[in-house]
C-alpha cells in the first residue's frame, strides 16, 4: 500500500467475508480478492485506512488449494459454521482481541444478512470457532478440520434428538454430525461426502434399495410417530 502515513494505518477498516455464500467467482485468481477488497473499502470511505480481512464460514468444504491461496493473500481464515454468523458475537470478538485498536468501520460481504467479524491482524491465520483452537500454518488448519478431534469436539454441541439423544443431523456414509440443514447441506454436495458416497454405493451395492446411504435430518413427525410406537409396544 503506497501513501496514507501512519494517521490512515491507525484507521482500521475490519472486512469479514462469507465464504460459503460469496466464494470466489469462476476464474477470478483468489490471491487478488485482497486487493480487490482493499480498493472497494478505499474508494467507500474515501480515505486510506489499515484492513483487515477474515474470511468465514464453513471452511470445511472449501478446498485446500482454495484455502492456501487466500491465507498466503494475508487474508485470516476462521473456520465458524455454528454461531459464527451472530453479529454481536464476532464484533465482541473483534474488541476483546483489539482493546487498543478497535476497528473504526466494518464491512460485511455476505449473502446472509445476519453475519459480522473481525480479529487482530498479528493473531494467528485461522481459527477453528468449534474446538477454539488456533493454528498459524494453514496446512494444519485444514489437517485439524478433518480430523477426529474436531469431529468429536463437533459432535458435542450439535442438536440431538430429545429422545435418542442422536445428532438431529447426521450422515451415515461419512460419520458426519451437522450442526444445522445448511451445513449438511453444504457437507452432502462436498466433494468428500460424494467420493464416500460413492465407494459405500460400489461396497454395498447388495443392499436393499431402502437403506439410507445419505443424512437423515430426525423431523417432528418421525419424533411423533417413534414415541407413539413405542408407548403402543408397551401395551403388549
Ligand atoms: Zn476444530
Ligand atoms: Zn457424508
Amino acid at each position: 500500500m503506497a501513501g496514507g502515513g501512519d494517521a490512515a494505518l491507525q484507521r482500521r477498516t475490519g472486512v469479514w467475508w462469507d465464504l460459503n455464500t460469496c466464494p470466489v467467482p469462476d476464474g477470478f485468481d483468489p490471491r487478488r480478492v485482497r486487493g480487490c477488497i482493499e480498493s472497494a473499502v478505499h474508494k467507500q470511505m474515501g480515505h486510506r485506512s489499515k484492513v483487515i480481512i477474515y474470511a468465514m464460514g464453513n471452511l470445511e468444504y472449501i478446498s485446500s488449494a482454495l484455502l492456501e491461496e487466500i491465507a498466503s493473500s494475508g487474508i485470516v481464515l476462521i473456520h465458524a459454521p455454528c454461531g459464527g454468523n451472530d453479529f454481536k458475537n464476532l464484533l465482541r470478538e473483534w474488541s476483546q482481541l483489539n482493546p487498543s485498536s478497535p476497528a473504526t468501520t466494518v464491512m460485511l460481504i455476505s449473502r446472509n444478512y445476519t453475519m459480522m467479524m473481525t480479529v487482530n491482524e498479528d493473531e494467528p491465520l485461522c481459527i477453528c470457532d468449534i474446538c477454539y483452537d488456533t493454528f498459524e500454518i494453514c496446512a494444519e488448519f485444514i489437517t485439524h478440520l478433518k480430523s477426529e478431534e474436531h469431529i468429536k469436539e463437533l459432535s458435542g454441541i450439535v442438536p440431538r434428538d430429545s429422545w435418542y439423544c442422536k445428532p438431529m443431523h447426521f450422515c451415515h456414509v461419512c460419520n458426519y454430525p451437522g450442526y444445522d440443514e445448511y451445513n449438511m447441506l453444504l457437507h452432502n454436495q462436498s466433494e468428500d461426502h460424494c467420493r464416500k458416497l460413492d465407494e459405500s454405493r460400489k461396497r454395498l451395492i447388495s443392499l436393499p434399495r431402502e437403506t439410507s446411504l445419505t443424512s437423515y435430518v430426525l423431523n417432528e413427525s418421525n419424533k411423533t410417530f417413534l414415541s407413539r410406537k413405542k408407548r403402543k409396544d408397551k401395551l403388549y
